[in-house]
């Protein structure tokens, strides 16, 4: 029955609380809608419908005088609005690095939202608090940090990386910014980028080192660009180095650039938005080798851990180096104490959401032992799709699974033929609506890519990718792209 718009009472205008009945109503309502879509999730188009730009022009209007009914809104999102997107949680998403939204933290959302207790300083909501410090520890010893570090839960991995930055900033430059140079690799996603911008660290001092046959980070260019900045009278102060990239998945070699950092005296820092979670299991940490000598370290739980967007997390190694970024008082605020965890003492936000209740209730409720399992068989699963997608006539594996994710392109006459193919490839098997890939472009050669990481995608999502990839590849052999 849909919600008439009178749910607030007419004879009080002022008034904006519902009633414990209309509250109740309201929630089964979109309760229902939303596990109705996930329901629909296997089924429904791995990319949506995107040609959007007429719908996004009629739906521009002025702010509503008069409030409506419910239904209508519930109708417009989720039978209108939310098909025209990508379909980032459902199965068949294996484009750019797969997110989550287990089910779970919706419920911790809405129990946060509801409840609406302020988590920005420890003395407003000490227990609850305390939940958030659990779930960091959790993160904090995967990652088999010592238990001086500390860390904060951000809104992604690019503010994540932006606070190690500002970290290795203090620590190693103080005010002297302009002279400090950062390392990071060609492959390096772009918010390592931003983030150093982001943090007064110009364009021109961020070196860009270049990579080998496997995408990873070259010690010997990166030593040789360190003592030739030395060598300019700059101040090399950071290496940013990846577990993981976006394009191709390639992890640079943690330990021995940790070996780099530690001789030259620089902070290094590790992106793992991508990689970080597979240091869960303990039988992938090999390939992680070196991760937690690092000196912070981005996680992207939205991500690997299958939490919504606007997850991620910083761990630094020294929790002092954090604290030291971002303690502050006023004579409005209780005093800082330092015996428990004051997320506005190891973070920008004051005022903010309480993200660490998505991570502990959907880890309670699940346990450890269970997403162990899904990331070793999302590993599993890449390693199969990879060795299949090699034996397909025509393709050539750039970069094989280094964790759960895979490059690869058509081979052709030239590269601008190859490129096409590639492309081609892409589209086609995104057309045909159940799986959803994309790709990249390294130099000057476009590859194709495929990541296992979302929680839905199981064996025959894969299976299904790879023969939609054999059966793409034959087509396009018979007819070329133009
Ligand atoms: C996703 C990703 C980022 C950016 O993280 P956001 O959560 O999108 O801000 C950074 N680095 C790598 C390797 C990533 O995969």
């Amino acid at each position: 029955m849909p919600l008439a718009p009178n749910t607030l009472p007419p004879d009080d205008p002022a008034a904006l609380d519902l009633t414990p009945a209309t509250m109740q109503a309201m929630g089964e309502a979109v309760v229902a809608r939303a596990v109705a879509h996930l329901a629909a999730l296997a089924s429904a188009p791995s990319r949506g419908d995107l040609v959007a730009e007429e719908r996004c022009r009629a739906l521009r209007e002025t702010v509503p005088e008069e409030g409506s009914a419910l239904e209508p809104l519930l109708d417009l999102l989720f039978d209108d609005l939310i098909p025209r997107s990508f379909g980032t949680p459902g199965p068949g998403y294996l484009a750019y690095i797969p997110g989550g939204g287990i089910y779970p933290a919706a419920l911790a959302d809405y129990i946060a939202d509801t409840t609406n207790r302020f988590t920005g300083i420890w003395a407003a909501a000490p227990a609850l608090v305390q939940l958030e410090a659990n779930a960091l520890d959790w993160l904090r010893e995967w990652m088999q940090f010592h238990a001086t570090a500390r860390g904060v839960f951000t809104t992604g991995g690019s503010m994540a990386t932006f606070n190690a930055i500002l970290c290795a900033r203090e620590r190693h430059l103080g005010p002297e910014i302009r002279r400090g140079t950062l390392y990071t690799s060609s492959q390096a996603h772009h918010s390592v980028e931003k983030s150093a911008k982001l943090a007064g660290i110009a364009h021109d001092r961020v070196r860009a080192i270049p990579v080998d046959a496997q995408f990873r980070m070259r010690v010997d260019a990166l030593e040789a660009a360190i003592a030739a900045d030395r060598a300019q009278g700059l101040t090399p102060f950071c290496i940013a180095s990846t577990a993981g990239t976006t394009n191709t998945g390639a992890v640079d070699p943690l330990d021995a650039i940790a070996d780099v950092a530690a001789r030259e005296g620089l902070w290094h820092h590790v992106d793992g938005a991508y990689g970080a979670c597979f240091h869960l299991v303990p039988s992938l940490r090999p390939l992680l080798a070196g991760l937690p000598r690092a000196d912070s370290l981005t996680l992207d739980p939205h991500k690997g851990l299958f939490l919504p967007y606007g997850t991620g997390a910083l761990l630094v190694r020294d929790g002092e180096a954090l604290r030291a970024v971002h303690a502050s008082t006023a004579g409005y605020l209780p005093e800082n104490q330092s015996e428990f965890y004051d997320p506005a003492q190891y973070g920008p936000d004051l005022s903010r959401g309480f993200p660490g209740l998505r991570v502990w209730l959907t880890l309670k409720l699940f346990g450890a032992a269970r997403y162990r399992a899904a990331l070793a068989e999302k590993r599993t699963l890449a390693q199969w799709a990879a060795e299949q997608v090699a034996a397909i006539p025509g393709v050539v594996l750039d970069a094989p699974p280094q964790l759960s994710l895979f490059a690869f392109h058509m081979a052709g006459a030239t590269r601008a033929a190859e490129n096409a193919a590639t492309r081609a490839l892409i589209e086609r098997v995104t057309a045909r609506g159940k799986v959803m890939l994309t790709g990249c472009t390294v130099d000057d050669r476009v590859l194709a890519r495929l990541c296992v990481l979302s929680f839905r995608t199981r064996r025959a999502q894969v299976e299904t990718a790879v023969q939609h990839l054999r059966e793409e590849c034959a087509s396009l052999h018979r007819a070329p792209a133009p």
